[in-house]
């Protein structure tokens, strides 16, 4: 009898503790509702499926991800040093060099072959029109549709990233990307170093500054590169999705949550629109 009433004691204690826990412990502890409901061996490609889905933000790298270029080197290609500019692009892209010290490098060697504002112009419209990656436009489009806001943030520049926006319907609010800047007379006056993508970290730094406006709970970053990678690895991305369609980096595969090399991938987890 006595051994029954102190159990009883024991549970009319423990209930309220419990339920303190179950709303008030901080997420990632062991006793948080999360833990509960996410268990820690949830594997990171159905975790990703399932956040995808949540997402109340998604970000899009452009360059080899949205489309399968490299705005950079297309702007190389007008001015007659696509192969020199290429290869300075893939070696900022492994992270092997500081990236705006790559940046730099590259803007001044076009400069150097002629690149003025107007030449610029001129490039964009021959060169600008979008190489989609297959699938991209409809997952933008149902991502749309499910209420997720979808960003772009670039280490590439606003020229050329400008028209692929206007066709996924993105406003420009919703781009992060650099600007090459020109004196009065259109001479080349380097890059615009506030933007936050203009320096190592940019990526990373864009999506705190979006969770701190919007107070987003779920982020999905995707890319094929080191520093979209960074937006999960040192920032708020709940998951990074590694795209694989054009360029397979080692350590991107090996850092990504999840990774993917078609769009088609992504399409199969959306919920299926009738009127897409
Ligand atoms: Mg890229």
């Amino acid at each position: 009898m006595l051994r029954r009433s102190r159990s009883c004691m024991w549970l009319w204690l423990a209930s309220p503790m419990a339920m303190f826990w179950l709303v008030w412990a901080p997420e990632g502890s062991p006793l948080s509702p999360v833990a509960f409901s996410k268990p820690d061996s949830e594997d990171p490609v159905a975790r990703a499926k399932r956040l995808l889905l949540e997402a109340d933000a998604v970000f899009f790298d452009v360059d080899s991800t949205v489309v399968t270029t490299e705005g950079i080197d297309l702007i190389g290609k007008c001015f007659g040093i696509m192969k020199e500019i290429s290869e300075l692009t893939h070696k900022a892209m492994d992270g092997h060099v500081k990236f705006q010290d790559a940046m730099a490098e590259r803007l001044q060697l076009m400069a150097d072959h002629g690149m003025t504002k107007d030449k610029l112009e001129e490039c964009v419209k021959t060169e600008g029109a979008p190489q989609w990656s297959p699938g991209v436009q409809e997952v933008v489009k149902m991502l749309h549709k499910q209420g997720t806001d979808v960003y772009l943030v670039s280490g590439g520049f606003q020229n050329m990233i400008k028209p692929i926006a206007l066709e996924l319907h993105i406003p420009q609010k919703m781009i992060y990307a650099n600007e090459i800047l020109f004196d009065e007379k259109g001479n080349y006056a380097g890059f615009d170093r506030s933007a936050p993508t203009s320096a190592s970290g940019g990526k990373p730094k864009v999506l705190k500054m979006m969770k701190r406006k919007k107070g987003y709970k779920t982020m999905i970053m995707f890319g094929d590169g080191a520093t979209d990678l960074d937006a999960r690895a040192n920032g708020p991305a709940s998951a990074f999705i590694g795209y694989g369609g054009v360029q397979v980096r080692s350590k991107v595969k090996k850092g990504a949550d999840w990774f993917i090399t078609s769009f088609q991938e992504i399409l199969d987890v959306l919920p299926k629109g009738t009127d897409l």
